[in-house]
């Protein structure tokens, strides 16, 4: 699974809207990959937040957000330091 298949679920994923093997996929890709692990600890807080606020719709504007910041990591991490994979 790559990172950008891992943000499409993500929210689902914290949602607990997906099946049993995509979490399974999805737990593995947490597993090894720092950078979604991060995105997904940041937005499961933003979450909280929003459900405090009684607001369950993430914004479009967070997510768009959270996907180019991944983004640009995984670009970095290309071309420079290594991820244990
Ligand atoms: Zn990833």
């Amino acid at each position: 699974m790559k990172c950008t298949e891992f943000l499409k679920e993500l929210t689902d994923y914290l949602d607990g809207k997906i099946s049993d093997n995509l979490r399974i996929e999805l737990d593995e890709h947490l597993h090894w990959c720092h950078e979604c692990h991060v995105v997904m600890n940041t937005t499961q807080k933003t979450i909280e937040i929003y459900r405090d606020n009684k607001l369950y719709e993430l914004p479009e504007d967070l997510r768009n957000r959270l996907h180019q910041a991944i983004m640009n990591k995984c670009r970095d991490s290309k071309s420079g330091k290594k991820s244990t994979h």
